[in-house]
């Protein structure tokens, strides 16, 4: 018998496959963060490789922890989407070259010997913010992640929603212009093409491109490139008004986005998180702006508007949370 309760806990692996790192943590059923183990997906070099360095992360997050498999409850996965969450199969990921319909929930659950689940990485998101982040003991919540790309999750009467095949909450392609940029997805116009990390790296070099001036072409030296979000709101921090215009016509499009979130779910709380996020009240104070013209006063006034709580832990707890729901 041991007095330590600690040691009752259920422990988890979770394992969050992104385009460029793969992120695995073994994690206890509170949300603590026990080992975690970082390294390259290196995807463009085959997906038995990437399957391999999961499996070789898991194992060597459970034996730093000096614990063995048959103490692990489950093992969850967030892999980018979209995934066919009930099959296990990622479907079509455009961070992950060559990869099409991968049941990669069998692949892993085969070399490992333990229970696994998948879930798309913003889903899991959502489902970690929600139950040890920013959105505990709510109900009604979005999760939005603004960052290279927009995605997000709904939790709706305390659970995920995932739609009829767990692909809900693409809240990047919610078409914003009809006749607006082209984006990834092979429409026009979504949230993620007006908004994200990229969308508003590539206005920056356009004007650049056209020799309109601004600071952001300065601090890039003059190499298309070099320009990112990060460079632009490092411009408009230095009051130049071309980034300053760029971010706030971003930002505009992404409070109409998160309007028609609230019209549409009427939630009582949407947490925010992501790299773009970094920018603070530059991010929020536009984006609440926006809303507060647009959508219902009363669902307005329901609503709280929150930056994630788990930062850059969220993926890695997100995949955890994945398994932890596997088993209730
Ligand atoms: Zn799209």
């Amino acid at each position: 018998m041991t007095s330590d309760k600690g040691a009752t806990k259920d422990l988890f692996v979770g394992i969050d496959l992104g385009g460029t790192k793969i992120v695995t943590a073994l994690v206890s059923e509170d949300g603590r963060i026990i080992a975690e183990d970082y390294r390259q997906t290196e995807a463009t070099r085959g997906l038995a490789g990437v399957v391999r360095r999961m499996t070789d992360a898991a194992t060597k997050v459970m034996k730093s922890a000096r614990v063995n498999p048959g103490q692990i409850t489950a093992v969850g996965v967030a892999a980018p989407g979209p995934i066919h969450a009930e099959s296990g199969v990622v479907t079509a990921p455009p961070n992950l070259p060559g990869w099409k319909d991968v049941p990669l929930r069998q692949l892993l659950q085969d070399e490992l010997g333990l229970h696994t689940e998948l879930e798309n990485d913003a889903n899991a998101a959502a489902l970690a913010e929600h139950r040890f982040g920013a959105g505990r003991g709510t109900q009604h919540m979005i999760y939005v992640t603004a960052s290279t790309g927009i995605g997000g999750g709904f939790i709706v009467n305390g659970e995920l929603y995932g739609g009829a095949t767990g692909a809900a909450g693409e809240i990047g392609h919610m078409t914003i212009l009809p006749k607006g940029p082209y984006c990834g997805c092979g429409s026009r116009g979504c949230l993620e093409a007006l908004a994200s990390g990229r969308a508003i790296a590539r206005e920056a070099r356009e004007r650049v491109a056209c020799g309109v001036p601004t600071l952001i072409g300065d601090l890039a030296e003059g190499d298309l490139d070099r320009i990112s979000a990060k460079l632009v709101a490092e411009a408009a921090a230095q009051g130049d008004v071309e980034a300053e215009e760029i971010l706030g016509e971003a930002m505009t499009y992404l409070g109409v986005g998160m309007a028609n979130l609230v019209n549409l779910f009427n939630p009582e709380l949407i947490v925010i998180g992501g790299g773009l996020t970094k920018m603070g009240e530059r991010l929020f104070n536009p984006v609440r702006r926006v809303m507060h013209r647009r959508a219902f006063h009363s669902s307005m006034q329901a609503v709280v508007i929150a930056p994630s709580q788990l930062g850059d832990d969220v993926g890695v707890l997100g995949a955890a949370v994945v398994a932890m729901v596997s088993q209730q």
